[in-house]
């Protein structure tokens, strides 16, 4: 399992990254500054300050990620990529409030949701899901190595020592932080990218944070790069019923967004499995299923002649076709 998933991230780096962009990397871990938004009283998305921009023009964006401020302490969604960006976030934090960061969560295991861990205060707990801190504990050499690649040198990535959760969200599971006056539930929806991943959900606010399951607005798509179609178009449908109409969302690279707009990425990932489930049905093999499903009404993500043929339509072959 964990080692098709490694070759499968190796795939893509090979297929991916490397012919599309040569070295350059998709956004520049030295540059990026990092801005706050306030969605309620001690409830803060924060994300790239050329965020928007950037997702007009359908082209990838940094990190984003969050805080939220209780009377116990202070709770960080994701960490980022190096520790230039941790400090960022931890400024933002200082901006806000003087509370101990007591717990920091991250939705996946991916570098730019959790290198930073290490350089948060020891007496803050981390949370990750059960097969984040498995898939760490195994692969983070290779991992940085492939982070290094995609990401460049001198990004900070070079200096990462892991530091894993303390509390594990387990399979299936929710867990609820208490933060004195508010309470947090770190839930696990299904496989929506990498097994490991983890949405928080503050009520009282009505926000959501998705890491990277839901990248932004359209016309971003998501990245299957563990495959897996079938399950993440069922999460995605669960995450949506989930939410109340006038809920927020903080995806994982982009600024604040509506319920709506994941409807976006549900149609998509459903217009891709019936489009290969006929071309299964009329005996294509893969490369001939990648050729015929375009699928031209969903371009317009900077990343499209990547995510689409390279992963997306691969996975949904391999789900409905069994093999
Ligand atoms: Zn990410």
């Amino acid at each position: 399992m964990k080692k098709y998933i490694y070759i499968t991230l190796m795939s893509a780096l090979v297929f991916g990254f490397a012919t599309v962009y040569a070295q350059e990397p998709v956004w520049d871990g030295n540059k990026v500054v990092l801005i706050s938004e306030k969605l309620k009283n001690g409830v803060f998305a924060y994300y790239p300050s050329d965020a928007k921009e950037l997702e007009k023009q359908g082209r990838p964006v940094a990190t984003s990620g969050g805080f939220i401020i209780g009377q116990k302490g202070v709770l960080i969604i994701d960490t980022m990529l190096n520790q230039r960006l941790n400090r960022q976030v931890q400024a933002l934090v200082r901006k806000e409030t003087g509370k101990p960061i007591i717990f920091a969560v991250n939705t996946s295991f991916h570098g730019d949701h959790s290198y930073g861990n290490m350089y948060l205060p020891k007496s803050a707990a981390i949370i990750q899901h059960s097969f984040t801190k498995e898939y760490i504990d195994e692969h983070f050499q290779k991992d940085t190595e492939f982070m290094i690649q995609n990401f460049g040198t001198g990004r900070g990535i070079e200096e990462i020592v892991p530091r894993t959760g303390d509390i594990l969200v387990p399979k299936g599971g929710k867990i609820t932080l208490d933060l004195g006056d508010k309470a947090v539930d770190i839930l696990d929806f299904g496989f929506a990218q990498t097994g490991g991943d983890l949405f928080v959900w503050e009520p009282g606010a009505k926000v959501l944070w998705t890491g990277n399951p839901i990248i932004t607005v359209k016309p971003s798509l998501p990245w299957l790069l563990e495959g897996h179609l079938i399950e993440t178009l069922r999460t995605l449908e669960t995450v949506y019923a989930f939410l109340p109409n006038d809920a927020r969302i903080v995806p994982g690279h982009g600024s604040v967004m509506g319920r709506e707009d994941i409807k976006w990425h549900i149609d998509y990932l459903a217009a891709v499995k019936d489009k290969v489930q006929a071309a299964i049905d009329d005996g294509l093999s893969l490369e001939e299923t990648v050729k015929r499903v375009k699928m031209p009404e969903f371009r317009g993500y900077a990343l499209f002649d990547w995510v689409h043929p390279g992963l997306n339509v691969p996975a949904a072959y391999r789900d409905l076709s069994g093999s």
